[in-house]
């Protein structure tokens, strides 16, 4: 499997894992764009936020879920932050793996891009 993130989840590419369960692992972004930058990904192979059935929804939940308990460990809970899933090519998701960013420790702009 070609995927980069399967292979983080595999432990085939190092990173630094922050946290994982049964369902999701977390770890730090290797090219940050602010000083807390994490992406909290499904263990499981789900292309995008398109691919994800409705049955398995509450994993977004889960997800949000532990990016809040990250963003407290991060120290950044109080200060603020913005979770982002990108979702397809004008959406600008590079990893054909869904992952939701966890972004903060900077002012980030009100804006998209
Ligand atoms: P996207 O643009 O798809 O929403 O976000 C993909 C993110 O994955 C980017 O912020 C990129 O820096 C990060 N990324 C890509 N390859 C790797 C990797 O091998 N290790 C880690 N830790 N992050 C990666
Ligand atoms: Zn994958």
């Amino acid at each position: 499997m070609g995927c980069i993130f399967c292979q983080i989840i595999a432990g085939k590419v190092s990173s630094e894992i922050l946290y994982q369960d049964e369902e999701v692992i977390a770890f730090r972004d290797i090219n940050p764009v602010a000083p807390v930058h994490l992406l909290i990904i499904p263990k499981k192979h789900i292309p995008s936020l398109a691919h994800l059935p409705e049955a398995e929804s509450p994993l977004i939940g889960h997800m949000a879920n532990i990016a809040n308990q990250l963003a407290k460990r991060e120290g950044i809970s109080e200060s603020g932050y913005r979770l982002a899933i990108s979702c397809g090519e004008q959406g600008g998701q590079e990893v054909p793996h869904l992952h939701m960013h966890l972004v903060g420790g900077r002012q980030l702009a009100p804006t998209f891009g």
